[in-house]
């Protein structure tokens, strides 16, 4: 019996969600009374992974095959996890786990639980709360088989350290073909990522144009934060398509989403309902993003933004 997990890396630096996964990995082996192995494929330096209880470590060699391939990683996870007699494959659900979870499980002949938030609630069998309608519902599953594999909604766990004492790594090799060669890939903005951003500032047609979303971008700059907006600021052609947020854009499960000039229609909000603290600056008290949000300032964002990112900026300076 054993747990595992799988950590994405990016640019070589382990995930933050694949700490948080690691850390949800760990106390499922606790109560399991079983050890926590962690996949990796091509990760430099494995060492942080032991702040995070993870007892074994497989990385495997990419030499040839440097980019995430579902098919073969798919592959690897299930070797192993035979070989590791694995109960739980634990991925994130970020767009890469999202996509390795589900082939996974049916090459593993397990259970797959998406979007799960949380611990287990029983063991025999595994019981587990999920969300879905992007967080407006939540349903409770139950396992008939007992391997198991999950995607740990982002940010509803949380990461812990929680040194182990040894950790063992082995460098595999694992022979598995794909049909599928991923050549290369380029990035479309070398920004911090919405989909992995702690922080996201968010702007609205309440901008008025282009032309004024410096005020955006200095604020996220002073906070690390990603950029974001609505559905008609990309529409428009003010922001890539790539930071469109909502229903119809990318899922944001930030620690904190900052929204400025977006009214909260019921489409954005769908997007951004996994952040864990929302504030919301809109000059109309009646915007219903305030309904949404744990903290609100009502006023002009033209002026509100500059005196927050000064004073911002200036408490980091001090
Ligand atoms: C099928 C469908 C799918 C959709 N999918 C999405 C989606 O994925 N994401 C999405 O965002 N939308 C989506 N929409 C559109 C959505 O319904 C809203 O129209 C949209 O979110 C509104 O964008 P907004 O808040 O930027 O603009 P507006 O609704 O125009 O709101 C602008 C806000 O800015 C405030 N404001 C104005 N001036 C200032 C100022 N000076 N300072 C501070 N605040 C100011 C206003 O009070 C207002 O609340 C979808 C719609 C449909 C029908």
């Amino acid at each position: 019996m054993s747990i595992l997990v799988y950590i994405e890396t990016q640019e070589s630096e382990i995930k933050k969600s694949s700490l948080e996964v690691a850390s949800y990995g760990r106390a499922i082996a606790d109560a399991k009374g079983t050890s926590l192995i962690a996949v990796c494929f091509g990760l430099q330096d494995t060492s942080l992974l032991s702040q995070y209880g993870v007892d074994k470590v497989f990385n495997i060699s990419t030499a040839n095959d440097i980019h995430f391939n579902a098919e073969r990683y798919s592959n690897t996870l299930v070797q192993i996890a035979t070989k590791e007699t694995a109960d739980f494959i634990i991925v994130s659900s970020s767009a890469n786990g999202r996509f390795l979870g589900p082939i996974t499980a049916a090459k593993y002949e397990a259970t797959y639980f998406s979007n799960v938030i949380g611990l287990p609630l029983s063991y025999e069998p595994v019981e587990v709360k999920r969300s879905c309608f992007t967080n407006k519902a939540f349903n409770h599953s139950i396992s008939k088989n007992n391997k198991i594999v999950l995607s740990l909604s982002s940010n509803s766990f949380g990461v812990y350290e929680k040194p182990s004492e040894a950790i063992q790594t082995s460098i595999e090799h694992v022979e598995s073909s794909s049909t599928l060669e991923v050549i290369s890939i380029e990035k479309s903005t070398d920004k911090v990522s919405i989909a992995d951003a702690d922080i996201v500032v968010s702007g609205g047609r309440g901008l008025k144009g282009p032309e004024n979303w410096y005020l955006i971008e200095n604020l996220a700059s002073v906070l690390g934060a990603a950029t974001a907006c609505s559905k008609p600021v990309s529409d428009l052609g003010w922001r890539p398509h790539s930071e469109h947020v909502g229903q119809t854009g990318k899922p944001v499960a930030s620690n904190l989403y900052i929204a400025v000039g977006v009214s909260g229609a019921i489409q954005h909000l769908a997007g951004i309902n996994s952040s864990k603290i929302k504030v919301v600056i809109n000059n109309d008290p009646e915007a219903p993003f305030f309904k949404a949000a744990d903290y609100g300032i009502v006023g002009d964002a033209f002026e509100v933004i500059p005196e927050l990112t000064s004073k911002l900026k200036a408490l980091k300076e001090a």
